[in-house]
């Protein structure tokens, strides 16, 4: 049995004083407040529940600071989308375990206890399924398990190259299934996955792009129960091409002809119309918005307040992998709303902390897209992260947390994943070897 004394812990209900927190194996077993510390029990400052990151390319790590130079015309997601495709084309099984390794620390080492790998990088270099067609799950599998960060493994179903549907093209080869090889990898990798701590499974069709109607409709059995994960309206041209090819706007289209619902995470749905955001949000679906990377793209501005004004749901996602901040998700998040609405405090409600409104909501948000539980309670998995705010000792605990989200004082000290300690002091327990291995890769990477 673990006992960690927090002088303040983000609780279920707001932020508590004096709170014992026993961990008894993968659980919380018990939570009081109010309570006095023994000598005996680990001391901490400011305790919250780590989060789930809801959305990651692993590979794309790979890419971070390759694709910030000015093209000849206007750059845009598509311009970004080619430097992707050919680093994607590049990359063995063995470089892929070792990036992701690496991520995988770096989500750790910033407050994230599980990751939703939206993993479509499928086949060899030429296309062809490997003889183990879950090969590449297996591997980014082998390096949560190394990292240590809870899993909800997301394969990816991708078959056409755009609206109408068209053909993938050459550079696509390495993701696409038909509906038939993708039962097979759904089944190996759901028994790839059954040995390891903690791991979930669900289905991804990749967007309306790359994937019919019907043919989500055929392998939405294949969730099994588990999380439906979906790009939808991250790009305006998107967006175009489908009313050109369906005459209905993306969102409105999936809600009209898909069973949407609380197992359903829709990734980025920034552009959308008045009746799609109460659609969404009346589905008790979770949008899953990645704020860096869709500033990073240049994709537009979530419609949070009218969301938000809804009960929506939502969580963070670190999709490209450009940079790994749990904080920094939620600060451009909430900074995206207050540029697009010229307002401030635009997530929490009146009289409320912002970090803490945005920390509670991701949480939920999180969890409930990734299968998965979270918060400071009993029976509730011990995903916990521990902030380091020796350095603001003056401020109240209750400014603590806008200060982690806002300012540069607060860092992360410890995440325990399901119980188990993998970051102390901000450091991942295995983070040296598994960035040494990741620093070969790459120098081979950009040599070749
Ligand atoms: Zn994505």
């Amino acid at each position: 049995m673990t006992r960690l004394f927090a002088k303040t812990a983000l609780l279920p209900q707001g932020l508590a004083h004096d709170v014992l927190v026993e961990i008894g194996g993968d659980r919380i077993s018990s939570v009081v407040t109010d309570a006095s510390p023994a000598t005996a029990d680990e001391h901490h400052n400011l305790l919250i529940p780590a989060l789930g990151n809801l959305h990651s390319h692993a590979f794309q790590r790979a890419m971070s600071g390759l694709a910030e130079r000015r093209g000849q015309g206007d750059d845009t997601f598509w311009s970004w989308r080619s430097v992707m495709y050919k680093m994607a084309l590049s990359m063995t099984p063995d470089d892929v375990e070792a990036i992701a390794a690496q991520l995988y620390v770096e989500m750790l080492e910033a407050g994230f206890c599980r990751v939703g790998e939206f993993h479509y990088l499928h086949h060899d270099r030429h296309g062809s399924p490997y003889a183990n067609i879950a090969e590449m799950g297996e591997r980014i599998a082998a390096a949560s398990a190394e990292a240590g960060i809870g899993l909800t493994l997301l394969p990816v179903f991708y078959a056409h190259g755009g609206f109408g549907p068209t053909s993938p093209g050459a550079d696509q080869r390495r993701f696409i299934n038909s509906v038939g090889s993708y039962e097979k990898l759904m089944a190996v990798s759901r028994s790839a996955i059954a040995g390891l701590d903690h791991a979930r499974i669900g289905i991804a069709p990749h967007s309306l792009r790359a994937a019919t109607l019907d043919e989500i409709r055929t392998i939405l059995p294949m969730a099994e129960g588990g999380p439906v994960h979906i790009h939808i309206s991250e790009q305006v041209l998107e967006v175009e091409g489908c009313v050109t090819a369906h005459g209905k706007r993306p969102v409105e289209m999936l809600l009209g002809e898909l069973p949407v619902d609380g197992k359903w995470c829709l990734i980025h749905a920034t552009h959308l119309d008045a009746s799609e955001i109460s659609g969404i949000a009346g589905s008790g679906a979770v949008v899953g918005l990645c704020p860096i990377t869709e500033a990073n793209l240049g994709d537009g501005i979530f419609p949070g307040l009218p969301y938000l004004a809804e009960g929506g749901a939502f969580g963070v996602g670190s999709d490209s992998n450009v940079s790994i901040s749990l904080a920094g998700e939620l600060r451009q998040f909430e900074y995206s709303q207050r540029l697009g609405n010229r307002i401030r405090n635009a997530v929490a409600s009146a009289g409320g902390s912002t970090g803490e409104a945005l920390l509670q909501k991701a949480a939920a948000g999180g969890a409930q897209a990734l299968g998965a539980q979270s918060g400071i309670a009993p029976g509730l998995p011990a995903d916990l992260v521990s902030l380091d705010v020796s350095r603001i000792g003056y401020l109240p605990p209750t400014d603590q947390l806008d200060a982690w989200i806002f300012g540069d004082d607060v860092t992360v000290g410890d995440v325990w994943v399901a119980g188990r300690k993998r970051v102390s002091s901000g450091r991942h327990h295995s983070g040296e070897t598994i960035r040494r291995r990741f620093e070969q890769v790459m120098q081979r990477l950009m040599s070749a």
